[in-house]
This record gives C-alpha cells, structure tokens and sequence, in this order.
C-alpha cells in the first residue's frame, strides 16, 4: 500500500515474492497455534514474534488485517504423523488431571506470554475442540473421493490430489523414514482425519462420528478453521520450519480435497526457522526447556528475547545462550536509557526531517523482513544530533509500531526485573543505596563498606560509575 513494495519469501515456490493481497481491503493470515498440553517454550514463542513481525509490518504498511490463530487442545499426537499417544491425553493421564483444565491453564499462560512480549491479539483466536463439528462436515465432505476407513479410524490418501507434498520440496528416504506407518495405509505419508477409539480405550475427549467414536486428526483443525473463518484462497499461512514437512503438506493436500482443485488454500505459506541450543532444537515433549517465564525468574526482561529474536533473520536458525540474552538485554537498556535522555531534552517538533529513517526502516522490514537490518537504523536515528529530540522521538513511533519494543513508554527501571531468588526488593535496595551515598557524601568509608557488604550479602553488587548509568545490579 504505502512506501516500498513488500517481499516476502513463501515457501511453496521457494522465493521472494512481491505480496499483493486477494483483497486490500483485509489481508487474511491462519497462524498454527501452540498445542497447549505444557507451557509455550521460547522456541514457540520466537514463532509468534515472527508473526507479530509479519502483522505489524501489514499493518504499519496500510493493510487492515483478519488474523485467526488457533490453539490446539486435541489431536496433536507424539509424533506430527499418525503414531503416538495424543499429546494432551498423555499429560492429563500422566498428571491425573482433567484434560479441559490443562488446556485452560496453559492456553491463559500462552496468552500471558504475548503479553509479555508485546505479541498483538489476533482479530479471533480459534479453538480446535469448538469446531468438532465442522471438521465433522468436513470429513464427511472429502471422505468419498480422498479417504479410506481402517480400524483405527478413517485415512486420507494423498494419491488423490495433485503434487502432494510440492511445499516439502522433493520427497526423500530420511523424511519417510520419520513418518511412523499405521496398520493398512496405503501410503506410508497418507494420515488421519478421524481417529476411531479402540474397543476398550477411552479418552476424556471424544466424539461420535460417521467412523466411530473417537476424535479428529490434527492436521484436520487448521485447513477447517481457516476455511470457516478466512475463507479460500486467503493470503498467508504461518507456522515453524517443521510444518512444512508434515502439517503443511497434509493441510494443503485436505484444502485440495475440499475445494475439488489444486488450490492450496493460502497462496503464500511462510516458515520461520528454529531457536535452537547448543545441545539441539528445543523440545516441547521432552518437559525440559526454557519458558519465558524462566528467563523472567532470571532477571531478564522479556522484551530483551523479543530483542534477541528481532536482531535474526526470521528464516535463519538462531542460536539461544544466556550471553546471547545478556547481550540483548544490554542493548534493550542502552536503547531505553538514550530514549530517556531524548525526552529530557524534548523540545519542540519541526516535522518531517526524520522521514529518511522512515525509508530506511521501510526498505529493510520490506525486504522479507529484515529485523535485523532494521535495527541498526534505529540505532542511527537515536543518536542523529542533526535531527531535534522531538522529531527523533516522533521517528521512534515508526520504529515502535513495527518492532514492537515499546521504546516511547519503557522506563528504564521496569527493565531491572527481579530475580525470584533475589532476598531484597527494588525499595529496600534503593533505601541501601541512598544510605551508603550519605556515608560517602561524609566521608563515613567503613559505613558506605558495610553497607555494600550488606547488599552483596543479598547478592546485589554496587556499581560505581557504571556506562549504562546503573548503579546496581543482581
Ligand atoms: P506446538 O505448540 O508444538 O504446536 O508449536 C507451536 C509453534 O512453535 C509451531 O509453529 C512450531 O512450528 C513452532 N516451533 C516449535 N519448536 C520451535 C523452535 N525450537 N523454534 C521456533 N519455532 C518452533
Ligand atoms: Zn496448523
């Protein structure tokens, strides 16, 4: 719409693409969601920054925009393929919890972590088990033509639409070596749409069906919910690297059946790649991980691993260390420090002279979104003495809007967060702090010693004359 023409890369035809919208009037995205069996891990969540990035950069640009995201709370069994326990049922089991209750508790823990990150709302989140029924219809719709019924449930079979899997790229021995087989499929990557319930096993979440009591294949969800509320073709399809191996494909391949054509059902599908640790990928089902919540319990801010995820390509892996944070959370303190200092110094706004920066910010973010590219200009315009502190300020909006920082209203004291070990809170620190500057300021050495001896007892170190202007820290 407005400024440079926005590029982004989709994956289906393996290349940028300059983005035209079915209808300018409201750009339509489907967003996999979190299976919400166990809390989101940063590797999720770099996930939703992406498409925050992806929204905010719509609608900076002058797109208004539908955006659905689902959350899965059925279905998303161990393995993306067809073998495995349901994800969901395995944790109530394993907890002797009720299924709906662990749903309930980690979706509002999800939502939290948004919060937490800046991560705009989508226009409407979708619930998988709310939709029972239309995957029904659904099903019932394609079975004819595309599926075929087993024991364990009813399969669709992938010979029945065009190019099945053209979004995985070319189909090798190591991919179908992952998909795990199921009992009579006629072909090892064909998957579930209902899985029937065995005589004897019961599940807390089940539904009758045309092919038994049992409950939907997981891949099902997303081609329904995007059907019912965005409609087909809509524009972009988002989720992580992974599903462009398993979910993606068996999506399109449903959206295929449907529609009676080769339409794909979004024509621009968009992956980000992986947070991964030195020790590997992050892994939801392993229970070990990082939340945001763990790195909060640490000290850190979580708009500093919004920062982090931000300075990466988001089609490049990025490397998840504490240093790496530390660093992000050092350069979040010095953006926020000179952002103060600017509104000190505020005067009044001349208008317009910043619009190079505008431009700039324009060209990277409109290239595939290039975060990365962009945040050097930032740091340009902050520190641009040509340009007023007003008219820097008001540039900052752009910059805000688009990365989503919050830079215009963060204080530089809600970036010291407190560490749930610390034993001192940020009054009685402050309270010591000013104690040991008296003494000082009467030359009482021994009681300004004491006093830090103090402080270090409860593992808060004094800084004197630190860069950043921070006279302490955990
Ligand atoms: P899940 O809750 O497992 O269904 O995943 C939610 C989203 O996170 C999906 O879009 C995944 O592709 C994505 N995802 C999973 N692991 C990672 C990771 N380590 N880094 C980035 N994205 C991930
Ligand atoms: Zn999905």
């Amino acid at each position: 719409m407005s400024g440079a023409p926005l590029a982004l890369y989709n994956s289906l035809t393996r290349s940028t693409e300059l983005f035209a919208p079915i209808d300018p009037a409201s750009v339509r995205i489907y967003s996999c969601g979190p299976t919400v069996y166990n809390y989101a891990h940063i590797g999720n969540l770099r996930a939703y920054v992406f498409t925050d990035t992806l929204s905010r950069v719509l609608r900076w640009k002058g797109y208004p925009l539908t955006h659905i995201i689902n959350i899965t709370d059925v279905g998303h069994l161990t393995s993306d393929a067809d073998a495995g326990d349901d994800k969901m049922e395995a944790a109530a089991r394993a907890r002797s919890q009720d299924i709906w209750d662990i749903a309930a508790y980690y979706t509002r823990a999800f939502k939290q972590n948004l919060r937490d990150l800046n991560v705009d709302p989508p226009t409407r989140w979708s619930v998988a088990t709310d939709h029972v029924a239309e995957m029904i219809a659904f099903g019932e719709r394609i079975a004819g033509k595309h599926c075929y019924l087993l024991d364990s449930g009813l399969y669709f079979d992938i010979s029945t639409v065009p190019d099945y899997g053209r979004l995985a790229g070319a189909r090798d021995d190591a991919r179908e070596g992952r998909i795990d087989t199921v009992e009579g499929k006629r072909h090892p990557q064909d998957f579930a749409i209902w899985r029937t319930s065995l005589p004897g096993e019961r599940r807390q979440m089940e539904w009758d069906s045309p092919w038994g009591r049992g409950a939907p294949g997981w891949h099902l969800e997303c081609s329904v919910m995007s059907e019912k509320y965005l409609g087909s073709p809509f524009d972009i399809h988002t989720g992580g690297i992974d599903h462009r191996e398993i979910h993606h494909p068996n999506e399109i391949a449903q959206n295929q059946a449907y529609c009676g054509s080769a339409d794909t059902g979004a024509k621009v599908w968009m992956h980000n790649n992986f947070l991964v640790e030195r020790a590997g990928k992050m892994s939801k089902s392993t229970g070990d991980f990082r939340t945001l919540q763990t790195l909060i319990d640490a000290g850190v801010h979580p708009l500093a691993y919004r920062l982090m995820c931000l300075q990466a390509h988001y089609r490049s892996e990025l490397e998840f260390s504490d240093e790496n944070l530390a660093a992000a959370l050092t350069r979040l303190k010095r953006l926020a420090i000179t952002v103060a200092q600017l509104r000190e110094r505020s005067g009044p706004s001349t208008a317009g002279v910043a619009k190079g920066y505008r431009e700039r910010l324009d060209a990277a973010v409109s290239d595939d979104l290039n975060t990365p590219r962009a945040l050097p200009v930032l740091d340009a315009l902050l520190a641009d003495k040509r340009i007023t502190p007003a008219d820097r300020l008001a540039a900052l909006a752009d910059f805000d809007a688009v990365l989503g920082l919050g830079l215009a209203t963060i204080q530089r004291t809600d970036l010291r967060v407190r560490p749930k070990t610390a034993m001192l809170d940020e009054a009685a620190v402050a309270a010591l702090m000013a104690d040991r500057r008296d003494a000082r300021a009467a030359r009482d050495f021994a009681r300004a010693d004491a006093v830090r001896d103090e402080l270090a007892q409860a593992g808060i170190e004094v800084m004197d004359g630190d860069p950043l202007g921070w006279d302490w820290k955990v």
